[in-house]
């Protein structure tokens, strides 16, 4: 029996490791976790931190607050108000000031989410044919929190945003009425923070004859990476496979969207034996990532962690753009630098590795794919796809924006040959014209 012990800005100064840090550092946790949530655990830090490798250490930047992730003047901002040590009220002003600088809905979010009956699905979100993504409420935490996460204001207490639900029948209902969908995600925070008892509550009516659409239940997760002994000693680790299991004999697929950053989360043992132990039943792990600076900027981490993936007999699945929310200044990539990350990886790996796509931004009207930079008539372009798309004929159509090695997302681009508009600019606005769609995309899990 492993014990979960999960740190936080109320407790960090019992963090057994504490002593390697210097007071600049842990000062930069005090700041930097007011504004961006903080939350690891024992595991992380026993047995994927090289505390000798301290800040850069790729997990240490992973789940710790650095100084460098908040812009300057807010940083300087918050340790003035500590400093002085100004009333709660005054302090919890200025860091919600801050938050809403930092685009806590990107891509233009909107809240109109789907209807049933007049009753609003807040968990719900549905913008691709096929998939539908449902936020269990008990799911929306995470063993650990990801520093880059563009989550984090369901995490931060900003409650009007956030998307939780917990009739399921609903979802059932819902399900029924929208026969073309095939696949049902869930995802959080990390679904697998919840008790087995819970998460079956949730999972076993998708497994009703009726919903004889519902094909594949995906489950996004980290806790592979963060918390393994969720499969292996957690007091219903049992139950948990024979959950997956009865899915699988039900004759549906369970894909575990496994979320991994880098090689060394893929390292330990109990890493190896959970994935074993899923495997057995089963169940699918599909894997992916965001590619950031600071944590897994360079072609030979993704090499070696695909690698290593396939080796453990999982599938590589995505490699996306980092989102411009958060501490995006500290991890954002321009596009054409991930795409040299993601070609030269995919270069080292033979074909089992070359499942993965990438890399993707996940913008509103889809899931776009920097396929490179390209040369027509001596002019330098970007060439993209769709993924996924909001109209599906929009998905796999070679598009293209003249080239800008500076651009970290895909509104800083323009389209190429003088062009007013990208081929489906038009079509998503009278898209939502008609009706307002709800804009959230997908998590990285
Ligand atoms: C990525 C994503 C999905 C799943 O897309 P696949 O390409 O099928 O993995 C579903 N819904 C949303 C909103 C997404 O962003
Ligand atoms: S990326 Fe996933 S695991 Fe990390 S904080 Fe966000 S939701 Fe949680």
């Amino acid at each position: 029996m492993n014990s979960y012990k999960s740190y936080s800005l109320r407790n960090y100064d019992q963090i057994p490791r504490l002593g390697k840090l210097t007071r600049n550092e842990k000062k930069a946790i005090e700041i930097v976790g007011n504004v961006l949530p903080f939350k690891t655990n024992n595991y992380v830090i026993e047995q994927l931190i090289d505390w000798d490798n301290i800040p850069e250490d790729p997990i240490y930047t992973l789940t710790f607050p650095r100084k460098e992730m908040l812009l300057q003047h807010h940083y300087a901002k918050i340790e003035k108000m500590i400093s002085a040590n100004v009333e709660k009220e005054i302090l919890d002003n200025a860091v919600y000031n801050i938050r809403l600088e930092l685009n806590p809905h990107p891509d233009g979010q909107r809240y109109n989410l789907p209807t049933i009956n007049g009753n609003q699905l807040n968990g719900i979100q549905h913008k691709y044919r096929e998939t539908v993504l449902f936020f269990p409420s008990q799911g929306q935490t995470c063993h650990a929190y990801c520093t880059f996460c563009f989550r984090w204001p369901q995490f931060v207490g900003m409650n009007e945003i956030k998307f939780a639900m917990k009739e399921t029948d609903l979802l059932v209902q819902y399900l029924i009425e929208h026969r073309e969908v095939t696949d049902v995600l869930f995802t959080g925070g990390d679904p697998m923070i919840m008790k087995t008892q819970i998460l079956s509550s949730y999972i076993e009516p998708l497994l009703d004859d009726e919903l004889y659409n519902i094909q594949t239940i995906r489950i996004g997760t980290k806790s592979i990476g963060y918390w393994p002994y969720r499969f292996l000693t957690d007091d219903d680790a049992d139950e948990l496979m024979r959950l997956f299991e009865k899915i699988v004999k039900k004759g549906k697929n369970l894909a575990i969207m496994a979320h991994f950053n880098h090689p060394v989360e893929l390292s330990t043992n109990a890493a190896a034996d959970a994935i074993r132990r899923i495997r057995s039943t089963g169940a699918q792990i599909r894997t992916q990532s965001p590619v950031l600076k600071h944590i897994n900027d360079k072609p030979e981490v993704w090499s070696e962690m695909w690698r290593k993936q396939v080796n453990l007999n999982c599938i590589p699945y995505y490699m996306f753009i980092a989102r411009d929310t958060g501490a995006q200044h500290f991890f954002g990539i321009p596009l054409v630098s991930a795409w040299k990350i993601f070609r030269e990886a995919y270069q080292k790996v033979s074909g089992v590795c070359r499942t993965v796509r990438g890399p993707s931004m996940s913008t509103t009207p889809g899931k776009i794919q920097v396929l490179g930079v390209g040369e027509v008539n001596q002019d330098k372009i970007i060439v993209m796809r769709f993924l996924q798309g909001r109209n599906p004929d929009w998905v796999a159509r070679p598009f293209f924006a003249e080239y800008d090695e500076n651009a970290i997302w895909f509104d800083e681009l323009k389209p190429a040959f003088g062009k007013e508009k990208f081929f489906f600019e038009e079509e998503l606005e009278s898209i939502f014209n008609e009706h307002v769609y709800d804009d959230e995309s997908e998590n990285f899990e």
